[in-house]
């Protein structure tokens, strides 16, 4: 099976629709949370992923607009972007946010999460001191998750005396990656606000049978975004950022 792995489309639905064209046949879209926040088009991205064959799970941000989540814990940007939000969602669009899980299993090997496996809403996992604890909290080979908008493999090994090692594994791009006997975490990095220097859209297409994975980046007009997040009147900060990835 071949699944379009994605993760923090964050409503950019250019990106996502970059990302669909540039992604060529799939079986299964599998979505890492926050659908929603920071852009302006939450409920056309949340209607185009239901229109494919897919799963999903729940994000900080989705919680956040539900009203799932203190909008304390936001900056005043993202929290604005997410009382704006609430205001746009329709409520089918709301119900379908109301339903996803904070965690799947899928194909047996792999589970989802959006931030972590040990706090799968808000824990970050950018650094591997941060993965090599959260491998004892899932019990699949592979983990992948989103949240930090970087894309990212951890990978744990048992090593001898004890001393179980975990490190982060170079990516490579547009070839596929063989997973291997490890287990990993793996984040796609994010659709629709990257930050890692790089403003493309980040993906990946994951084969269940040959195990392989395959890191994409996808261009797509940013400017064509941007002008409808100031149409929309949201923060210049999140307008700006797009065009540097960060
Ligand atoms: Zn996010």
């Amino acid at each position: 099976m071949r699944c379009l792995v994605i993760s923090d489309i964050h409503a950019n639905l250019t990106a996502f629709e970059a990302v669909l064209a540039d992604a060529g046949k799939f079986d299964v879209i599998w979505c890492l949370g926050d659908m929603v926040g920071y852009g302006p088009d939450p409920n056309e991205c949340i209607e185009r992923l239901r229109e494919f064959p897919h799963v999903c799970v729940a994000g900080n941000h989705d919680w956040a607009v539900l009203g799932q989540l203190s909008l304390e814990d936001f900056n005043v940007d993202a929290q604005r972007a997410s009382l704006w939000t609430r205001q746009q969602l329709t409520p089918d669009n709301r119900a379908y946010l109301e339903s996803l899980p904070v965690k799947l299993v899928e194909e047996e090997k792999f589970t989802l999460v959006h931030g972590s496996p040990r706090q799968p809403i808000w824990e970050y996992i950018l650094y591997p001191s941060v993965a090599k604890p959260n491998f004892a909290h899932f019990s699949t080979h592979f983990c992948f998750v989103g949240h930090t908008h970087a894309p990212a493999i951890f990978r744990y090994r048992e090593a001898e005396h004890d001393s179980n090692v975990c490190e982060l594994l170079e990516i490579y791009y547009s070839r596929p990656m063989l997973l291997g006997n490890d287990r990993l975490i793996i984040n796609p990095g994010s659709v629709g606000q990257p930050r890692d220097g790089d403003a493309r859209a980040s993906y990946l297409i994951l084969d269940t049978e040959a195990l392989t994975i395959e890191y994409r980046r996808v261009y797509y007009p940013v400017e064509v975004i941007q002008a409808r997040m100031d149409e929309a009147n949201l923060p210049v900060r999140l307008i700006t950022r797009l065009s540097y990835g960060w």
